[in-house]
């Protein structure tokens, strides 16, 4: 009788720990984080399929297997934590984990995790409680913010350098332009023709101001798409002779020399923005060869191509600074910043005028030895 009484307990007791069991799992496999009981041997007793399919598993499969064959790439991050849980006794909460699992080897995924200890009615520790959250998304979101607070910083400074660059080099042709009118206004006065040293150095400031406004005026233009081109033929040697005629070496020991081939290089495209190219390289070579020494216009066939090329024997460009050349507002470290100074903006425009030609311009230069700015636009055929 008293046999028979406690099968029955033993029977109702095995059913209740079978129910609440699968109360357990009901409640693990529906919660939306990873979620496992691992023992003191670090086997899974317990785990849902959040947590199993970070392995590439069901659950089932991972039952009684150990933290270790799971998941072996990450085992020696979260063993030692695991452990040490289960030493004090002292819950681990929200540590931030990252790394590979089986299920995406390639992809590096980010996690909080816990890891709380599980005692017996009496306090001994029997395992722990993990608890997975991915956090991925969350941690993608911010990297993406953080990249675009940087970006934008970055972009505030370039504008607030720009600002004053560009208020400095407006002003600055001002003060000689104010000084050489005055003078004109005095010899009038005195009843004298003003001297045309004075007219010239006038014009010559006004011209330095237009150039600075038309080249703002270009790269806003640039940046909203609106450079338009004219299409027309053009012969290269007439223009680079054009261009020659207005080009003044800038008051240095310059020498100009040039070259081209006696057969016609005929390109379709915009005279004026071609022209433009051609005055902006060979002012950069007298601007940035402040010793003087010899600037040379090279005109060249190619195959299919003319190659125009501006050589200097100035002050070069260091290697580190070559590829940002050709950016907006871009001078280099060892640009003087008396005397002759720029917006950074005439290579950004020059190269978009070649581009959109189909053509191509390129630097070759040492520090200390000189440049040559080498530019290839398509012949017409
Ligand atoms: P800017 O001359 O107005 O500064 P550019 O866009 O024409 O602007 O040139 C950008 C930078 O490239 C210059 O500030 C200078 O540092 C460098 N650079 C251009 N041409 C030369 C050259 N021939 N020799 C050395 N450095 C040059």
């Amino acid at each position: 009788m008293e046999r028979e009484r406690l099968l029955v307990a033993e029977q109702n007791a095995r059913e209740r720990a079978e129910e609440s069991f699968a109360l357990l799992d009901t409640f693990l496999n529906h919660a939306p984080v990873g979620l496992a009981f691992i023992n003191r041997e670090l086997r899974y007793l317990r785990i849902n399929d959040a947590l199993a399919s970070l392995h590439g598993r069901k659950r089932d499969q991972e039952l009684g297997r150990t933290v270790r064959e799971m998941n072996p790439n990450m085992a020696s991050t979260f063993e030692p934590l695991m452990l040490q849980v289960m030493k004090t006794g002292i819950p681990l909460s929200d540590m931030e984990m990252s790394g590979h699992v089986p299920a995406t080897p390639d992809e590096l995924r980010h996690w909080r995790v816990s890891y709380y200890p599980v005692r017996t009615p009496s306090g001994g520790i029997v395992g722990l409680g993990a608890v997975v959250v991915e956090v991925t998304a969350e941690h993608r979101a911010r990297q993406e913010r953080e990249r675009l607070l940087k970006e934008a910083q970055e972009a505030i400074r370039v504008r607030d350098d720009f600002l004053s660059i560009a208020a400095h080099e407006l002003k600055t042709p001002l003060t000689p332009l104010k000084l050489h009118l005055q003078m004109m206004k005095q010899q009038s006065a005195a009843g004298h023709t003003p001297k045309p040293h004075h007219v010239d150095k006038a014009l010559a400031q006004v011209t330095r101001l237009s150039v600075l406004i038309h080249d703002l005026l270009d790269a806003t233009r640039i940046e909203a798409g609106r450079l338009e081109l004219r299409r027309e033929p053009v012969e290269l040697q007439a223009l680079a002779n054009e261009v020659l005629a207005e080009t003044r070496p800038l008051g240095h020991q310059h020498t100009l020399e040039y070259e081209a081939p006696p057969e016609p290089l005929m390109v379709k495209g915009d005279r004026g923005r071609l022209a433009q190219v051609l005055t902006n390289l060979l002012e950069n070579a007298f601007k940035y060869s402040p010793n003087g020494g010899v600037v040379r216009l090279t005109l060249e066939r190619d195959g299919a191509q003319a190659r125009i090329s501006v050589k200097d024997a100035g002050i070069g460009i260091p290697e580190d600074q070559r590829e940002h050349l050709f950016q907006r507002f871009f001078r280099a470290r060892n640009a003087p910043i008396s005397g002759f100074g720029g917006l950074g903006l005439g290579l950004y425009i020059c190269r978009d005028i070649i581009e959109r030609h189909g053509g191509h311009i390129s630097v070759d230069t040492e520090v200390g030895q000189g440049s040559t700015f080498r530019v290839t636009l398509p012949l017409e055929t």
